[in-house]
């Protein structure tokens, strides 16, 4: 576990010495919950059909909705890592499985130990675990796989959920029984990633049993999926999104009443909408439009607000809900004069950027403005537009009819990509930790 840094600590005095001293209100205990691979039409605030999520439908009442949020990549390492930093994963240096978050970034966690919060975590997926340095900043952090590949990493099922919703919500709530207020947790269930394997009772509910071996090796191929095997595909991935949102319900029910609470996916799912299943390929909207839920005391509660917004908000909206400054460095902004109303009125729409990237210097890159969404291979490559409000299924590339509107995005991502500095890491770590944690998980021989 790493110290918060001396700067941190000295500069939180006056902070620590109001909590101590009572004087002025005490700043909320702040939950943070990332939910894998959950897509936001797996919900019933975005469509879902009633009961696929009861839980996190009450939570959208009492909180505010987010229409259009949406990750900044297609895979947890950069989008965790953007969510606890308020910066996008080209700014951080997170170009593919082999990079860690830079020790010298200065995460959510530490700001708030160094505010005098109680920091904790509970995290079952590896990529946001101490390997790639998500623990900094953390008095306790939990870390378990999810499931593993190995019997050396999982536990008496290899190849099997392990560190599944139900016992991740026992430790959180475990750790709260011993903290101290206010307190910041930071939560990660696995649970909707592959394989979808929902206990026995949530899978009842589909009236199916899936062949999980046949539909792995079905992954990233194209086309040749009946659609019954799909049907039965998506029944699985609803049970496991059933089961999160009940065990999700159980912490929500041993939370403060005024801890602010902010619910969030890191990426989506593809279910062949555009020939691939799973995810970490492509930035279309299956797997970057996210689920976001706010709710605290000063929430308006039963709030949407459908201006698109980013991952990289969420870290500047929680430090003001503590009261610490942002930072100026980072590239998200905060979100609390928009959830205090509840609607679009104070929420304003810049370009949102999301980028698959690797070491190699190939990349995509998504650009989104409203409704348009600018789609680019490299920088200053091969580009598509669509325009999501006549085609959200993304099927026309109407660049060539709407030149300006692709120049100006276009000209948007050259600008950012151009600023982007990224951070140093004096301290890079070690990649073979990295590797072993992704044979752990089976995402490499
Ligand atoms: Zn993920």
């Amino acid at each position: 576990m790493k110290d918060v840094p001396h700067a941190a600590v000295s500069g939180a005095l006056p902070i620590l010495l109001s909590i101590a001293g009572c004087s002025g209100p005490e700043p909320p205990s702040i939950v943070l919950i990332v939910i894998d691979t959950l897509r936001a039409d797996a919900l019933e605030p975005h469509g879902a059909a009633p009961g696929s999520s009861p839980r996190l439908d009450e939570l959208a009442r009492e909180g505010v909705v987010f229409d259009a949020a949406l990750g900044v990549s297609p895979w947890t390492g950069p989008s965790v890592a953007s969510i606890v930093t308020g910066m996008y994963p080209d700014e951080l240096g997170i170009h593919d499985f082999r990079d860690a978050m830079p020790s010298s970034v200065v995460t959510l966690a530490e700001r708030f130990s160094g505010a005098g919060y109680s920091t904790g975590a509970v995290v079952s997926n590896g990529l946001a675990g101490p390997a790639y340095r998500h623990d900094q900043g953390f008095e306790d952090f939990h870390f378990r796989h999810y499931k593993g590949r190995r019997r050396d990493v999982g536990d008496e099922l290899a190849g099997r959920p392990v560190f599944t919703a139900d016992r991740v919500s026992d430790a959180a709530l475990a750790w709260i029984g011993t903290a101290t207020s206010p307190f910041f947790l930071h939560v990660h269930y696995t649970d909707p990633h592959e394989p979808y394997l929902p206990p026995p009772r949530w899978l009842a509910r589909t009236s199916e049993t899936l062949d999980d071996e046949a539909i792995l090796e079905k992954r990233f191929t194209s086309g040749d999926v009946a659609e019954e095997m799909l049907d039965r595909v998506r029944a699985h991935y609803a049970a496991e999104v059933a089961f999160v949102d009940h065990e999700l319900g159980r912490l929500l029910d041993g939370l403060p009443d005024d801890a602010f609470v902010v619910v969030v996916g890191d990426h989506g799912e593809e279910f062949l909408e555009h020939g691939g299943f799973f995810h970490g390929r492509t930035l279309f909207e299956e797997i970057l439009r996210i689920p976001l839920i706010m709710k605290g005391p000063d929430v308006a509660a039963g709030g949407r607000i459908d201006v698109p917004v980013s991952q990289v908000d969420i870290a500047p909206t929680l430090l003001e809900v503590a009261g610490l400054d942002a930072m100026d460095e980072l590239s998200g902004r905060s979100l609390v004069s928009a959830i205090s109303v509840g609607s679009n009125a104070r929420t304003a729409s810049p370009h949102i950027f999301s980028m698959l990237e690797d070491r190699s210097g190939s990349a995509r890159y998504a650009v989104r403005s409203g409704s348009w969404k600018l789609v680019a291979d490299g920088p200053t490559e091969t580009i598509r537009l669509y325009d999501l409000e006549r085609d959200p299924g993304e099927t026309e590339d109407v660049a060539g009819r709407h030149t300006s509107i692709a120049t100006t995005l276009q000209r948007a991502l050259g600008q950012k990509l151009r600023l982007s500095v990224p951070t140093p890491d004096e301290d890079p770590g070690s990649e073979a930790d990295r590797e072993a944690e992704l044979r752990a998980i089976g995402y490499i021989e």
